[in-house]
């Protein structure tokens, strides 16, 4: 990195404790995954905006802000099976790879996780399985998990995916249609699920299925 990249990270580092990432194993997660391997070429010298930035297939890299305040409100420790709806870029499965002991992604467009995939063996990421297809189903092989994020809005909070969650498991994930959507949390409780509602965002839809044609996109 050069070294006007450089305080760009420290500067955005700093705005994130800021306003409200102060978990420190979210920040250094958040400082050793480099951000500039996740974007692509064009927006490079954006890395480190506190924006979200367009990838392939129409879709986007969170803010960072968001990923680091979801990554925070997911609570996730050394000793947690995390599974990820919504792989896109892979810079969110990479920050949670810092601080879970596994990571589970799933991600429906086949030339997105095949860069995901690049960038992980690139970095050497090493607890992090993908998987090509509906993220509406989980990843029924590998339940219970004991934390799931979900990065694209769904409308209202899956149900297959509450299945898939263990006893004192968190969930959280955007819910809502395109012009309102909220950040919720999902803890299950004695087999009890407790929602609450955490801050405003705007995120791609959760869509259903597997796209066709994917070449040709
Ligand atoms: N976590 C990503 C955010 C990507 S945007 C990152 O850090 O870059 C959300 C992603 O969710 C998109 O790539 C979109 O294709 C994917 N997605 C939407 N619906 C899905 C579904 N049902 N199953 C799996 N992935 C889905």
């Amino acid at each position: 990195m050069n070294e006007g990249a450089h305080d760009h990270k420290i500067r955005l580092l700093m705005d994130l404790r800021r306003t409200g990432v102060t978990d420190t194993r979210v920040l250094s997660a958040l400082e050793t995954v480099p951000r500039e391997a996740f974007v692509s070429d064009p927006f490079l010298e954006h890395a480190y905006d506190n924006r979200a930035l367009p990838i392939d297939c129409g879709q986007t890299i969170s803010q960072p802000l968001v990923v680091g305040l979801m990554t925070q409100y997911l609570d996730v420790g050394a000793r947690d099976k995390v599974l990820e709806i919504g792989t896109g870029s892979g810079y969110q499965a990479a920050v949670l790879s810092k601080v879970a002991r596994r990571v589970y992604t799933v991600e429906r467009h086949g030339p997105l996780l095949a860069q995901a995939e690049e960038r992980f063996k690139r970095l050497s990421l090493t607890n992090i399985v993908t998987r090509h297809g509906d993220g509406f189903k989980g990843w029924p092989e590998q339940a219970p998990f004991s934390r799931i994020m979900v990065t694209a809005a769904a409308r209202e909070i899956p149900e297959s995916l509450t299945d898939q969650l263990d006893d004192g498991g968190i969930m959280v994930l955007p819910v809502g249609d395109p012009d309102q959507q909220w950040v919720m949390r999902v803890t299950r409780s004695n087999h009890r699920l407790h929602t609450e509602r955490l801050m405003a965002v705007r995120f791609v839809p959760l869509l259903g299925g597997v796209p066709r044609n994917e070449s040709e996109e």
